[in-house]
C-alpha cells in the first residue's frame, strides 16, 4: 500500500496541476493557469479602439478575428487586465503537443525534429567550422537567464563584403512560437550546401550578407532546461519582447536585455531588408503596426509581401497562409501594435521589416517541421532577393572620393522616416522602391545638395548611381544671406552665416503667417555650421533670422521643412 502511494506521491509532484482547479472565479483560475503556464489566453470582443489602443500599451494581443480580441497575459500584466473589469473568456489551454527532441546535433540536422538547446549551439558552431569560408558566428547577447543569442553571417566568397548590403532574418522572438527556429537553421544549412552548386543560392550570398538568428528569446523557448517542454511566449521576466522595441512617438528608454542587445547588433548592421518570424496565424504582416497611415514604399511593401505568400501557395496544401487578404496584411489593419519590431527597424533604422506569421498552430509539431519547410523555403530565398534590386550607389566628395554618410531622400515620396542614409565608411546606399520615374536628393552635411533625376527603376532590376557630391565653399567674409542645409530639412539643418556675426546670436524661426515660433541662442564661429532642430515644426516655410545682439548685425534666409 505504502508504495502505491509513493508512486501516487510521485506522479503528483511530476504532474502538480495537469487540471486546472475549479475555482469559480475565473479571475483566480486565470492567476492559477500563469502559475502554472507562466502565461493565458483570454479572449473579449472588440471593445471598440479606444479600448483596444489601451490595451495594446498594456497587454499582449495576439490576433483579431470576427471580432474577438484573442490576449496573452503574463505574470507582468495578468493583474492590470483584471483590474480593467473585462467580461472575458479562457479558451481552452493550449497543450504542448507534437514535440520531439533530436537525440543528437546530426539528428537535428534532418530538420524533423527539435534540438536541445546544447546541439542547437553545436549546430552553429558547426555551421562555422565546416565552411569557414561562408560562414561567421556571431553573439547578439545573453538572455536574462545567460543563454547566448546567436547570429551567424552568410556570405559568398565573391565580392567585397563591406560593398555587399546587409539584410536579416530573425525567429521566435515570442518562444512558443517554435517552427521558424527550425526554419532558419534548415534554411543557412540549405544555403551553405547550394553555395557554389546552385546559380540562385550562390548569387543571392554573392551579393548579400545573409544574417541569420534563428531564436530570438532562447529563454522563452527552453523555459525550463535543455529541451522544449513548455515554452512560453515571454522572456525570464515575463516581458513581450516584440512590444519592447522604442515606440516611433514615444521612445522609452526601458527596455529588457535582449531587446537592448538586439538593438546594438540592428544598429551596428543596419540591414536595408529584413523579416522576422512568428507563428500564430498564416500571414505575411507589412508596415505600418502603429499607424493608420501607409508607409511611402506601401506599394513596394505590398508586393514583395504578396510575392512572398503567391510563392508560398504555389507549392502547398490548400489553405495554407490565406489569412487576411489570402495572405498578405498591412499590419494596423489587422491589428494595432507598439513597440514591434517592424516599425522599429522601418522608422527608426530606415529599414524593411516584414513580420511572417508562419503557422496557426503556435508549435509546430516535429511531424509538421519538413512540409513547412516545403511550403515556405522558395518564398524565404525569394524575400531575400528583393535586396538585389531598385536602386544601389555610392556617395563620395567629388573632390576627394571620400564616401560620405548623405541622406538620400525622394522628394514628393518620402515621408515617415523612408528616406535612406549612405553607410559612412563606404558610401554605400540600397533604396528598394516601386518600378517607376524617381529624383532622388542627396545631401550630406559640408556638401551641396545632389539632385539625380528620372531615375527609372524597372522591376526585378538593379541600377546603380555614382553620386560625386561638391563640397560646400562658403565665404564668411563676404557679408549676405546665410547657406542653409539641407534644404528642404527633415529634422535639422545646418546654417553657415557671415562673419559678422560671429558670437553670441539669436536664432528666430518666422513662419508663413509671419508668427515667431521659436526663438533660440547660440553662439557662432566662422566657418563652424550652427544646428538648427525643425522636427517640432510642422512641415511648411519658414524665414530663419540670425541676429548678433551686441553688433546689431543680422541676415536672414529660408528653410523648407519636409517631414
Ligand atoms: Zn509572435
Amino acid at each position: 500500500m505504502w508504495r502505491h502511494y509513493l508512486i501516487l506521491s510521485a506522479l503528483l509532484s511530476l504532474f502538480p496541476l495537469i487540471c486546472f482547479p475549479q475555482d469559480k472565479n475565473p479571475d483566480n483560475q486565470l492567476r492559477g493557469i500563469i502559475r502554472q503556464y507562466g502565461q493565458v489566453e483570454v479572449t473579449i470582443p472588440y471593445p471598440g479602439l479606444k479600448s483596444a489602443d489601451r490595451l495594446s500599451r498594456n497587454v499582449s494581443i495576439l490576433s483579431v478575428k470576427d471580432n474577438i480580441i484573442f490576449i496573452s497575459l503574463s505574470p507582468l500584466t495578468v493583474e492590470w487586465f483584471i483590474n480593467q473589469g473585462f467580461i472575458y473568456s479562457i479558451p481552452e489551454h493550449r497543450v504542448v503537443r507534437g514535440i520531439e527532441s533530436a537525440t543528437s546535433s546530426i539528428q537535428a540536422m534532418n530538420w524533423d525534429k527539435y534540438p536541445t538547446y546544447p546541439q542547437y549551439d553545436s549546430i552553429m558552431q558547426a555551421f562555422n567550422m565546416n565552411y569557414p569560408a561562408l560562414c561567421r558566428l556571431d553573439t547578439i547577447g545573453t538572455t536574462i537567464d545567460g543563454r547566448l543569442v546567436l547570429a551567424i553571417r552568410l556570405t559568398g566568397a565573391i565580392g567585397n563584403e563591406a560593398d555587399k548590403p546587409n539584410v536579416f532574418y530573425t525567429s521566435t522572438i515570442h518562444g512558443d512560437e517554435t517552427g521558424g527556429f527550425v526554419m532558419m537553421l534548415h534554411l543557412a544549412d540549405y544555403l551553405l550546401n547550394n553555395y557554389g552548386n546552385n546559380e540562385r543560392v550562390t548569387s543571392l550570398m554573392d551579393n548579400l550578407n545573409i544574417w541569420i538568428n534563428p531564436l530570438a528569446n532562447p529563454d522563452g523557448t527552453y523555459t525550463s532546461g535543455k529541451s522544449i517542454t513548455s515554452p512560453v511566449r515571454y522572456n525570464a521576466e515575463g516581458e513581450d519582447l516584440n512590444r519592447n522595441f522604442p515606440d516611433p512617438e514615444t521612445p522609452h528608454t526601458i527596455q529588457q536585455k535582449e531587446t537592448a542587445d538586439m538593438v546594438r547588433f540592428l544598429k551596428k548592421h543596419r540591414f536595408v531588408l529584413s523579416a522576422n518570424f512568428h507563428s500564430g496565424d498564416e500571414v505575411v504582416n507589412y508596415p505600418w503596426d502603429r499607424w493608420p497611415r501607409l508607409h511611402a514604399d506601401n506599394d513596394w511593401f505590398y508586393s514583395v509581401s504578396r510575392k512572398y505568400a503567391d510563392t508560398v501557395h504555389t507549392g502547398s496544401k490548400q489553405g495554407y497562409m490565406t489569412f487576411m487578404d489570402n495572405g498578405v496584411t498591412n499590419g494596423y489593419e489587422w491589428y494595432l501594435l507598439y513597440g514591434g519590431r517592424q516599425d522599429y527597424v522601418t522608422y527608426s533604422l530606415q529599414g524593411r521589416e516584414v513580420t511572417i506569421e508562419l503557422d496557426n498552430k503556435y508549435i509546430t509539431p516535429s511531424s509538421q517541421l519538413q512540409s513547412l519547410w516545403q511550403e515556405n523555403w522558395r518564398s524565404m530565398v525569394g524575400y531575400l532577393e528583393n535586396a538585389l534590386f531598385g536602386i544601389r550607389g555610392k556617395v563620395v566628395s567629388a573632390v576627394t572620393s571620400v564616401p560620405l554618410k548623405a541622406q538620400v531622400f525622394i522628394a514628393g515620396h518620402d515621408k515617415d522616416s523612408s528616406q535612406v542614409f549612405s553607410d559612412s565608411l563606404t558610401g554605400n546606399f540600397t533604396r528598394m522602391v516601386s518600378p517607376g520615374i524617381w529624383n532622388l536628393s542627396f545631401s550630406s552635411p559640408g556638401f551641396r545638395d545632389t539632385v539625380m533625376s528620372n531615375v527609372e527603376v524597372v522591376s526585378q532590376q538593379k541600377i546603380h548611381l555614382d553620386v560625386k557630391m561638391k563640397p560646400i565653399s562658403y565665404d564668411t567674409t563676404k557679408n549676405g544671406t546665410p547657406l542653409l542645409y539641407p534644404n528642404p530639412a527633415l529634422t535639422r539643418f545646418n546654417a553657415l552665416l557671415p562673419a559678422n556675426l560671429a558670437g553670441e546670436i539669436t536664432i528666430s524661426i518666422i513662419n508663413y503667417y509671419g508668427e515667431l515660433i521659436s526663438e533660440e541662442h547660440n553662439t557662432y564661429t566662422p566657418g563652424f555650421p550652427v544646428l538648427i532642430f525643425t522636427d517640432k515644426f510642422p512641415p511648411g516655410t519658414y524665414t530663419v533670422v540670425f541676429k548678433n545682439l551686441i553688433k546689431g548685425s543680422s541676415c536672414n534666409g529660408r528653410i523648407v521643412v519636409i517631414k
